[in-house]
């Protein structure tokens, strides 16, 4: 803090995000990027896009990147937005759909970042409280003004809500904007873009850098009506007209062309996430049914501030929240067989 911050700035609640580690051989299982590296496809075209073109500022509209979504997807390219990872995508939602008059809804447990963006750009929120087995009620989300946003499957629990309970949601609530944040949707969901269509207030929202293997390219999307996207596309170019850089928007269409290693990828972490799930078990975990690529997971017996910290020493990262309910879970993202081989052994011998 400086006497020259704005008050502004001062008021900002800091965000933490999860630990990138410097030191390479660590297991890190923190963050929920995907153990497996990108398509070769994509590298190639990355390479490829690496020439003199890059003296040149790239397409301000991503056009054959929002085509390449479209047809991915099967909607228009006029329904489709995207941004530098999906948190850049959120940031412009927040900041073009949600208003100040009534305060927006999400989960009490869910996205971190939610409540961040209501800080920066004056949102009033509230938090709905989930279950008593950590799912969302939509029956408590009923004729909102404010807005309603949720991750589906919800993050850090991996919840999922299936879509005719998104539609029941959609029903009851056609006054204000519902966003969808689908980031781990690949790994178990079904998207809620086959709705967008028929809900002119629905937007959804998705990234490459879980189940595409892309987070260091940072490239996310969001699909609605046209006339939601229209909103994000004034409030983008009032910041920055270039959203995606050359080599991002050349990779990220080459990782859509590649569906089958795409498919492969997911289906690879979806079963090794279950053998971590029957392992853990035996070791005395209780773990939320996840259609991420991560679990939730808390030990019958051992504090998870103490495992966490117990694996740190051995050079594994879990990711541990010190919030009300949830601090005595760990959120641990699946890693490749041998990855998660290292941490079961660890925790083998700490419970
Ligand atoms: N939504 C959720 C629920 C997430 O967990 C994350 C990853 N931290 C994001 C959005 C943002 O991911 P990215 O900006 O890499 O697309």
């Amino acid at each position: 803090m400086s006497k020259y911050w704005s008050p502004f700035v001062k008021n900002l609640e800091p965000y933490v995000p999860g630990e990138q580690p410097k030191v390479a051989n660590l297991t890190k299982l923190n963050t929920n990027e995907n153990p497996f590296g990108p398509s070769p496809k994509v590298l190639d075209a990355i390479r490829r896009a690496s020439d003199d073109a890059l003296r040149l500022y790239p397409d301000p509209n991503s056009d054959a990147l929002k085509s390449a979504i479209a047809a991915y997807h099967e909607v228009e390219p006029e329904q489709v937005f995207v941004g530098n990872g999906s948190d850049e995508v959120l940031a412009h939602i927040f900041h073009a759909l949600f208003g100040h008059d009534h305060p927006l809804l999400f989960p009490d447990i869910t996205y971190s970042f939610y409540p961040v963006y209501c800080g920066l750009y004056g949102i009033p929120y509230e938090t709905i409280p989930l279950d008593d087995e950590f799912r969302i009620q939509v029956a408590d989300y009923k004729g909102i003004n404010g807005g309603i946003i949720f991750p589906n499957p919800n993050a850090p629990t991996g919840r999922f809500l299936a879509l005719d309970e998104i539609e029941r949601l959609l029903s009851v609530n056609n006054e204000t904007v519902v966003v969808i944040d689908e980031a781990y949707v690949d790994f178990g969901g079904e998207s809620a873009i086959a709705l967008v269509n028929r809900y002119p207030n629905l937007l959804v929202t998705q990234t490459l850098s879980k189940s595409r293997s892309l987070a260091g390219l940072r490239v996310g999307f969001a699909v609605g009506h046209s006339d939601l996207i229209e909103a994000l596309e004034r409030v983008k170019n009032s910041f920055n007209s270039y959203p995606l850089d050359r080599l991002a928007q050349a990779g990220a269409v080459a990782a859509f062309a590649d569906d089958r290693y795409f498919q492969d990828c997911c289906a690879a972490v979806v079963a090794e996430r279950e053998r971590l799930r029957r392992a853990l078990s035996e070791l005395g975990f209780e773990t939320l049914p996840s259609a991420a690529n991560f679990l939730f997971t808390c030990h019958q017996t051992r504090l998870a501030s103490e495992l966490a910290a117990a694996l740190r020493e051995r050079g594994i990262i879990v990711r541990h929240f010190n919030k009300p309910r949830i601090d005595n879970y760990l959120r641990i993202t699946v890693g490749l067989k041998e990855q998660n081989d290292v941490l079961l052994n660890a925790l083998g011998e700490l419970v």
